[in-house]
């Protein structure tokens, strides 16, 4: 799916606008140069970027196929229409809203179709790897809904599934919500659709790490369990920055309401052309083997970082991502993150359960593979990138050290094109 775009690429904003231009052409090396480990980002095809960059921008089409509030929607939609028939034969659902602008106001779109003000949601607690729009204080959702958290269990890290139906009969909850951004091991999403049938609440299943390795028949599947299955389209999806909810077609009315007009007005066209570009391209062979091939790679970084030595939260990973426990290196999340980052390497400082320090600067790191898969990398470039992670954690005051490892990983990335790149 490698795309070397050359030397169109932005010739009218260098034309125009030579600032951005630089700062752009600044990122996309710095993109090209590292090995991005961000287990949310992705590298999109040069063809998901065109359709999110073409005059699909231009429209105004409040409301959705069929029923708009504005003329001049003969071509709209059709696409939308046509997104919205990938996305549910993707999925294998009843119904699929397109419009949410990302993941947080879909999820507030969810609670809103479905919750009154007040209402509870019960949803992993933020610092064992649940979404701000899960219920935490700080989010709108912990606002204007009561909210419950549950956690991970103290010892293995794993969602322990007793103490959920423990917690949901005794709060008895509106909404369970299923789906996390830093945790490292499949979800059990038949468990957690029984035990809200059990309670009489509604289940929504937040896929969005996970949607590619769902696609690609690497994860178990929630769309048979779920009242609400929603993603977002940039993470292992690979389409552009965006969100979809699907639903049962009891929801679909409650669900599109709560989009629009409920939450949004015009919904981003150009954006769901660019999705519906991605889902043709998920529905591949292709796509299939790189999401097996992401969990397979994760493995096998995983693998190498233990045998250096690093703690792995819950002792490894069956999905794209892996949660690191520094506290064993005597190191904080924080600066083994801007060291690595130093060697080219990105990842993220995140809070590890039962974290004993601050949320800003917590004991452990976060990686994945979606994007380094993405350029193709295998096995072997997994434990090429867990030595260099080791000796970047181990060199992590020693600025000159950090950029000799640097320029070999700058070296070894530029032999694995990235799709949608100008330059390599
Ligand atoms: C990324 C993510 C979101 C929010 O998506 P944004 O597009 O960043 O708003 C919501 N839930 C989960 C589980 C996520 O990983």
């Amino acid at each position: 799916m490698t795309t070397q775009i050359g030397d169109q690429y932005l010739v009218e904003t260098e034309r125009t606008d030579p600032e951005i231009f630089r700062l752009i052409k600044e990122e996309e090396r710095y993109q090209v140069d590292s090995v991005r480990l961000i287990p949310s980002e992705n590298y999109t095809s040069r063809a998901v970027m065109e359709a999110t960059g073409s005059v699909l921008a231009n429209k105004y089409s409040e409301g959705y196929p069929g029923k708009r509030y504005y003329e001049g929607q003969r071509v709209v939609d059709q696409i939308e229409t046509l997104v919205q028939d990938r996305a549910k034969a993707l999925f294998g659902v009843e119904h699929a809203n397109v419009q949410p602008y990302s993941g947080s106001p879909a999820n507030l779109a969810v609670y809103f179709a479905l919750l009154q003000p007040g209402d509870k949601i019960m949803g992993l607690a933020l610092p064992h790897g649940g979404h701000l729009t899960h219920g935490w204080p700080v989010s709108a959702t912990g606002r204007y809904y009561t909210a419950v958290q549950y956690e991970v269990d103290p010892k293995t890290h794993l969602i322990d599934y007793d103490a959920v139906r423990a917690m949901a009969k005794a709060e008895r909850p509106r909404i369970i919500v299923a789906g996390a951004t830093a945790y490292p091991r499949q979800y059990d999403f038949a468990k957690f659709g029984e035990i809200a049938r059990e309670v009489d609440a509604y289940f929504l299943a937040d896929i969005s790490h996970i949607s590619g390795l769902i696609v690609a028949g690497a994860h178990p599947d929630p769309a048979p369990y779920a009242d609400a299955v929603m993603t977002t389209t940039h993470k292992t999806l690979r389409g552009p920055r965006g969100a979809m909810i699907m639903c049962k077609a009891e929801h679909a009315e409650a669900i599109d309401k709560a989009v629009f007009p409920g939450l949004q007005g015009g919904p981003h066209e150009n954006t769901i052309a660019g999705i519906g570009v991605a889902l043709k391209e998920a529905a591949t062979d292709e796509f299939r083997a790189y999401g097996q091939q992401i969990v397979v790679n994760a493995k096998a970084l995983a693998g190498e970082l233990k045998e250096r030595g690093f703690d792995l939260i819950t002792g490894g990973t069956d999905n794209h991502l892996i949660l690191i426990d520094l506290t064993g290196k005597k190191v904080i999340g924080k600066k083994a993150a801007k060291a690595l980052d130093r060697a080219n390497i990105v990842g993220n400082y995140n809070t590890i359960p039962f974290d004993t320090r601050k949320p800003f600067s917590p004991s452990g790191l976060r990686i994945g593979t979606p994007s380094v898969t993405t350029r193709g990398m295998k096995e072997d470039e997994m434990r090429q990138i867990g030595r260099w992670m080791d000796e970047a954690i181990a060199a992590v005051k020693d600025e000159d050290a950090l950029d000799r490892i640097g320029e070999e990983v700058r070296d070894f990335c530029r032999q694995y094109p990235a799709p949608g790149m100008s330059v390599s």
